[in-house]
Parts: structure tokens; C-alpha cells; sequence
């Protein structure tokens, strides 16, 4: 951990969690505590609740909770060194320096080094651009709309030639190149990598500058250029214009994905500041969670090429598994966001884009019925598959069902029929996963469905894990893999050993924040609590094997007699491991 405990106490103590939450949700009296509708999931009636002695967060609803710097990672998807460092300096408090590990130090050191080249990276790109030799690139701005003030608001830039930076920063070649600055030739002479660019201040979510992309003036390939991967600078986790984003995507639970700078910039200008890029990447699972944690609902505004329905294809999945409704917010006539949004009535055009939005699984319905012909029963059978890609990505039994029905009644064919094809495909295919175990974070699947029987006891394993460290190990062996991915890594962390908190993965961390903050577990918990996971495992199994049957039977068909062995088997072990649970108790 990159702080001393003691200056993590002083802050816990001096942050006061209730001044914190209050910034973005109202809070009312009730008894000893303070409610107030939650920000982390959508409800009515408060379930969100603030204890100021304890310092403490909790929703009933979502069971998101922890302490104030808990809070403040989810609130503003900060990590944790950077919500320690928010809260310090909002309730000025001095956190003393870090007595780490010397490698730890000297890496911590180096980020600072590489966060501030690229601060005067940005200062001498930004001079260039305001300068006489930035000429063309203003002119090419303005063509684009943007004015010398838009250039500020949203750190552009202009890159020169010869060598202009690797020449000018004082740094060594080392330090050049790990911040994305510098490449080498082949002859291993150090340039630029930035040359006669328009460029663009690429933020982390903390607000630090961690790379840039650039656009070429003029012609000449390629058209655009991103930092290379760096210590710093991941395409996989980062989405443009977060940091300008973030505050009305959390109050609006909804953000607009588009593709590029131009278009992140363009719909921040005209009053859509919900809006984050991708980088010249598809969404990742991480992209996925990040945007998971701050809304409910995701406009997929990509270009209406093959290139953007291809987006939204790969785009979709990982964000319906965070339980994020996802529509697609195609204009007309085929233009992106930025040319329409110049174009006379732009923000009404958009705003209309927006309200129109399709469902992503209308929107696939209607791109396969352009491919297939939707009067014949094969036609009818392939567009079904099409559609239910999306749908088995949904999260909520309650969804998915809802989306079956449209669809049945769309194609004009039996709702039950559709229902068969939609099983069969799901158990021979390989997204078993997205039926049998949610690959979700803990708080997402709680919004949208009932808490699963293993969820409270993999958070009570994770919290023994924490409490008991010499019995982590253990834990780990007995219970493999939990059902919650973000428990399991975590669990995974405590029993080689390592700091939980100090890994990269911000949902990891919290659980296990989370966990530490547990109620105290005796330590005979261990023994009990990994019999209980393991009932609960082939109970669930039991229960699906079970479900399957009675549907083959309502449908009338035959029930393959393996399936009724293989239920009776696991109600024996059930019964075997109940009694072998009983005997581990005192
Ligand atoms: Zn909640």
C-alpha cells in the first residue's frame, strides 16, 4: 500500500463521509442514521444508508458499502491512491510518505517522472498550437468548428517536426520512450513519435495526462496516431474524455460511446457531455466494468459503416453483462455525430438520434432481416440466432425473458418454439457461462436480480480470508473457483500471500476493502462457511439440472434418463456433504 495506516486513519477520521455524500445525493435523518436514495443503483425508496460516527456506507439494495474512500473510488471510478489523494486534499490532510518497499518507491517515483514530461509535453504542444508554426493546424481546427478556446477546454495541441520534443524535454531516451514520447528508428536513432500532428491530451480517470493521439494534417497515413502501450498508457482501460465525463454520466446513469476524439469532443461542445471514445480499439470486459460501475444505460453511437455495425456487435456483449441497457444511436443518412452536429439543427438532430435510439437487440433484428429473408422458416431461424446474442448477454432473467417474448411475436413464430431454440443453443454453445455463472462484479448482478445463495457466503470466505491470513491458503484450495470473479481474484491475491490492495484491478480492491471491513468472524467460520459453498454449488447445479428437466417436460419431450441419474446423484451428494458439514460443527 502506498500510504503509512496511520495517515489512512487521520484521513478516515478527518473525511467526513457525510459531507462527501451529501456533494451528489440528499440525505434525510432516520433514526441513528442518515438515508437517501442510492447512487449506485436506480430506486425509489431509499435504501442507502450513512453512519457518520462509523464512518461507514451501506445500500440494502445494491450492497455496495465501505468507507468514505470506497466510496469515493465508486462514486468517481477513482483507484485507490487517487481517492486517497482527492480526500486529502479536500479535508487537508498531510498523508505522510509511504514507507514501501524500495522498488515500490522508486516505481511510484518514475510514475510522477512520466506524468509530468507528459504535462510539459502538453504545455509545449499547447504553445505550438496558439503559436505562428500551429497556423495550419488552427486552420484545420476551425474547419473542424473548434475555436482557440475549445483548444483549452480540451488540451489540443500541435506536435512539430524535427525531432521537437525529444530534443526540447530534458530526459533521457529511456524516459522518452516509456512515456510514449520517444520511438526508436531501426538504426536506433530516438524521434518523435508525435511530427506535424494535430494532438490530443489523453486522460486517465484521476485527470493525469498518461498519452496523446494525433491527427496527421493533411495527407499521409495513418490518419491517426495513439500513444504506444506504456507503463501509463493502456488502450484497454481507458476511455476518452472520462475525466469530462464523468460527473453527468454518473448523475444522467447514462453515457454516449463514440468512436473517436473528434466526435467525444464534438458532442461535449454542443451540450452531450455523457460521452466517453474508445481508442481505435473495441471495448474490452474492462471498459465494460468501468462503465458498469457509473451507469445504467449505454448509447452506441459508432459511424454507420461495416466497420461501426461491427463495434456495436463486439460492444454490446460485455456491457449487457454488466447489466447496462444498450441502444444504438444511428442518425440519418449516415453521418457521424461530428458532422452533424455542424450541421444547421445539429444538437436538435442529435438530441432527436438520441430519443430515437433502438434497443441493441431491435437494432440486430432489423440489420439481419436486411440478410436474410424473414418469411421463411430457416430465415426466421437465423435472424433468431442473431438476436440471441444479445440476449443471452443480458443479465436479468426478467429482461431476458421480456426480450424473448418481443421477439417470438416479431417473427411470427411460437413463443415456446423460440424458447427451445433459444435453450438448445445456449447449452451446446459455449456461453453456457452467461446462463450458469454470472461473470459479473458482486454489486451488478445484486441490482438486477435476486442475490445468488453463494454470493454473501464467497463474501463471507473473502472476509475470513482477510481476517484469518494463515488460513487464506486453505480457503483457496477447498473453494475453486468462486462463483464471482472479482471474490475469486481477490481470494486468489490473499492466498499466494500478496497485497490485496495493491492491485491494478479497482473492483478487486474494494471487495476487498469490503472484506477487511466485515464484522469479526470466529475463527471455527472457516471450516463451516467453505461446507457451505460447497452445498451451495451443487445446489445450484441441482437446481439447473432440475429446471432443464421440468422444461423438456412441459414442452413433451423426452428426458434423457442421464439427466434424472445426474440429479439424483447430486441430491446424494447434497445430503452426504450436509452430514460432513454437520460434523465440522462444534
Ligand atoms: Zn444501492
Amino acid at each position: 500500500m502506498p500510504f503509512r495506516t496511520e495517515g489512512l486513519d487521520e484521513l478516515r477520521r478527518k473525511a467526513d463521509i457525510v459531507a462527501v455524500v451529501s456533494q451528489t445525493v440528499a440525505l434525510r435523518r432516520q433514526g441513528q442514521r442518515l438515508v437517501g436514495l442510492c447512487p449506485f443503483h436506480q430506486e425509489k425508496s431509499p435504501s442507502f444508508s450513512v453512519s457518520s460516527e462509523r464512518g461507514l456506507f451501506y445500500c440494502f439494495g445494491c450492497h455496495a458499502g465501505g468507507d468514505v474512500i470506497d466510496y469515493v473510488m465508486k462514486r468517481d471510478g477513482f483507484s485507490f491512491p487517487d481517492a486517497v489523494a482527492f480526500l486529502a486534499a479536500e479535508f487537508h490532510v498531510e498523508m505522510p510518505e509511504e514507507e514501501a518497499t524500495p522498488e515500490a518507491a522508486q516505481r511510484q517515483e518514475r510514475r510522477q517522472v512520466l506524468l509530468r514530461l507528459l504535462e510539459a509535453a502538453q504545455e509545449r504542444f499547447s504553445r505550438h498550437l496558439a503559436g505562428p508554426e500551429g497556423e495550419g493546424a488552427r486552420r484545420y481546427l476551425a474547419g473542424r468548428g473548434l475555436t482557440g478556446d475549445d483548444s483549452a477546454r480540451f488540451d489540443l495541441g500541435y506536435a512539430l517536426g524535427g525531432d521537437d520534443i525529444c530534443r526540447s524535454l530534458k530526459a533521457t531516451p529511456e524516459l522518452l520512450l516509456e512515456a510514449g514520447l520517444g520511438a526508436k528508428s531501426q538504426g536506433g536513432r530516438l524521434y518523435d513519435r508525435f511530427r506535424e500532428r494535430v494532438t490530443f491530451a489523453i486522460r486517465d480517470r484521476a485527470g493525469h495526462i498518461v498519452g496523446f493521439g494525433g491527427r496527421i494534417l493533411g495527407e499521409g497515413q495513418p490518419k491517426y496516431l495513439n500513444s504506444a502501450e506504456t507503463p501509463l498508457f493502456h488502450k484497454g482501460s481507458i476511455l476518452y474524455g472520462w475525466s469530462w465525463a464523468q460527473r453527468t454520466m454518473r448523475e444522467q446513469q447514462a453515457v454516449t460511446l463514440v468512436e473517436g476524439y473528434m466526435d467525444a469532443i464534438a458532442l461535449h461542445r454542443h451540450g452531450f457531455p455523457a460521452t466517453v471514445a474508445t481508442l481505435g480499439t473495441s471495448l474490452t470486459d474492462d471498459h465494460a466494468r468501468q462503465l458498469g460501475r457509473a451507469v445504467k444505460r449505454a448509447y452506441l453511437a459508432f459511424d454507420s459503416d461495416a466497420a461501426g455495425q461491427a463495434a456495436v456487435r463486439r460492444s454490446a456483449e460485455p456491457l449487457l453483462q454488466q447489466g447496462i441497457e444498450v441502444l444504438v444511436a444511428q442518425p440519418r443518412g449516415g453521418k457521424d455525430p461530428d458532422e452533424l452536429l455542424r450541421a444547421p439543427e445539429g444538437t436538435a438532430t442529435w438530441q432527436k438520434t438520441l430519443e430515437q435510439a433502438a434497443p441493441v437487440t431491435d437494432w440486430l433484428f432489423a440489420m439481419a432481416g436486411r440478410a436474410h429473408d424473414a418469411a421463411s422458416p430457416e430465415g426466421k431461424a437465423a435472424i433468431a440466432q442473431e438476436v440471441f446474442t444479445a440476449i443471452r448477454a443480458v443479465q436479468s432473467p426478467l429482461v431476458r425473458d421480456e426480450e424473448l417474448r418481443r421477439l417470438a411475436a416479431r417473427l411470427e413464430v411460437r413463443e415456446e418454439a423460440l424458447r427451445l431454440e433459444f435453450q438448445r443453443g445456449a447449452r451446446s454453445g459455449d456461453r453456457m457461462h452467461t446462463l450458469a455463472s454470472p461473470r459479473n462484479s458482486t454489486r451488478n448482478t445484486a441490482v438486477a436480480t435476486k442475490t445468488p445463495e453463494w454470493l454473501p457466503i464467497e463474501r463471507q470466505l473473502l472476509a475470513l480470508a482477510s481476517q484469518y491470513p494463515s488460513r487464506a491458503a486453505e480457503i483457496r484450495t477447498a473453494c475453486r473457483p468462486l462463483h464471482d470473479q472479482t471474490l475469486d481474484a481477490a481470494l486468489e491475491l490473499a492466498a499466494s500471500g500478496k497485497d490485496v490492495s495493491a492491485t491494478e484491478d479497482g473492483a478487486v480492491r474494494s471487495a476487498w476493502a469490503e472484506a477487511s471491513l466485515a464484522v469479526d468472524l470466529a475463527e471455527a467460520e472457516v471450516a463451516k462457511t467453505i461446507a457451505r459453498w460447497a452445498q451451495a454449488g451443487i445446489r445450484l447445479r441441482l437446481n439447473e439440472v432440475n429446471r432443464h428437466i421440468r422444461e423438456l417436460l412441459e414442452s413433451g419431450q423426452a428426458v434423457d434418463p442421464s439427466l434424472l441419474v445426474l440429479s439424483h446423484e447430486l441430491l446424494r451428494e447434497l445430503g452426504a456433504s450436509a452430514k460432513g458439514g454437520g460434523e465440522q460443527r462444534p
